[in-house]
């Protein structure tokens, strides 16, 4: 099966029991065993629900792994994959990771006795420098967000084989439509869901792959043992978003690509990132790594105060925090995102205070490029 059919028939494709071609909303809490321990499957909705079940099937054949697990948000995923660890084991971390990857790493999980470094994936010396004895993952996000810088998945996969650790990468930003970690040698894959996959802003949730089925029954374990599932009606919206991901991402991609080319021949625009563009520093590894480059886009206005004038004048791109939905959104990330990083820091990354970050949506890509020209003038 081809990916596009693969999202249309992929998983658990209707209901057997009705015929029913969209899988139903099982909102139940519990299931009637015919004795005790004999039953259809499913025990406890927290174990496991048949909804929930269908859409973890559904991702983990979207990524190539052996299982998939759907949680509450995409935090509540990364913390279910932290507790696979234990006190004193060592962890490292992007250094332009996701700021609430970084926050529930450093203010959460190290209070519990994990260590954490934070390093630039894209370094590849400088990551097999960082790895110690007690070293459990390697922890990355390509292309990060708002810089979108690449890392190389098959290196890093490489350095964490030869050093028996497990690489995660998220891959929300990218979507297995486009990129396939576990393809290119990471043991586990997770996705923020609550961006492209749900596609529409209307659900908060976290999916995640294992590469191996052991991994995935341990990770199974933690989930029931924590409890931090999603729910059956998130499921299904879930599933009902992702049958689209495949027109949703090319016309993401199709509309960032126009809208990067005409802000880069702009005399007022002091630079433009989309990993699309062959000026791109990892232009050709993106290329080599993924199917398409996505539908984020990052550009100088040159000042602050020109960033917030542009975002007072669109009419088109809703200045909210978040991405990957239908609609365009805009931010400032060095005042939300990314507000908490100290300044210092902040400019040491390049994320300046002109900075703006577009998640581009699947508008009519002529009425964006109108809007953003009416309000760069
Ligand atoms: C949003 C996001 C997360 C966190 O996911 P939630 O669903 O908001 O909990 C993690 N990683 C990336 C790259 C994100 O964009």
């Amino acid at each position: 099966m081809r990916l596009k059919t693969r999202l249309i028939h992929g998983g658990i494709d209707g209901d057997p029991n009705t015929g029913a071609v969209s899988v139903p909303i099982y909102q139940v809490s519990t299931y009637k065993q015919e004795a005790i321990g004999k039953h259809k499957g499913f025990e406890y909705s927290r174990t496991g629900n048949p909804t929930r079940h269908a859409l973890e099937t559904y991702i983990a054949e979207l990524e190539g792994g052996a299982r998939g697990l759907a949680f509450g948000s995409g935090m509540a995923a990364l913390s279910t994959i932290l507790s696979l660890f234990n006190k004193g084991d060592h962890l490292i971390v992007g250094d332009d990771v996701y700021g609430g990857t970084y926050r529930v790493v450093t203010r959460v999980f190290t209070r519990l006795g994990l260590e954490a470094s934070f390093v630039d994936t894209g370094d590849l010396a400088a990551i097999e420098k960082a790895v110690q004895p007690n070293t459990r993952a390697i922890i990355m996000e390509t292309p990060t967000n708002p810089l979108l810088k690449v890392s190389d998945i098959s290196a890093l996969a490489d350095i964490a084989k030869s050093k028996n650790v497990l690489l995660i990468v998220d891959n929300t930003f990218m979507t297995p439509y486009w990129q396939n970690p576990l393809d290119l040698g990471a043991d586990i894959v997770f996705h923020s869901a609550t961006k492209y996959l749900g596609g529409h802003s209307d659900v908060v949730a976290g999916l995640v792959v294992t590469k191996d089925a052991e991994l995935g029954e341990e990770l199974h374990y933690v989930q029931n043992a924590i409890g931090g599932i999603l729910g059956p009606q998130d499921s299904w919206l879930l599933l009902r978003g992702m049958k689209t991901l495949g027109v949703r991402m090319e016309e993401h991609e199709t509309n960032t690509r126009a809208l990067a080319e005409w802000l880069s021949k702009r005399s007022d625009i002091k630079k433009v990132i989309y990993p699309g563009l062959s000026g791109h520093p990892q232009h050709e590894l993106m290329q080599k790594q993924a199917r398409g480059f996505g539908g984020m886009i990052s550009f100088d206005v040159g000042s602050a105060e020109r960033a917030d004038e542009v975002l007072s004048k669109v009419k088109w791109f809703t200045l909210a925090e978040s991405l990957g939905a239908v609609e365009s959104l805009i931010s400032v990330p060095a005042r939300m995102t990314h507000a908490s990083i100290p300044a210092e820091r902040r400019a040491e990354l390049g994320i300046t205070d002109g900075l703006v970050r577009i998640s581009v949506g699947i508008e009519d890509v002529e009425d964006l490029i109108e809007d953003l020209e009416q309000a760069l003038s």
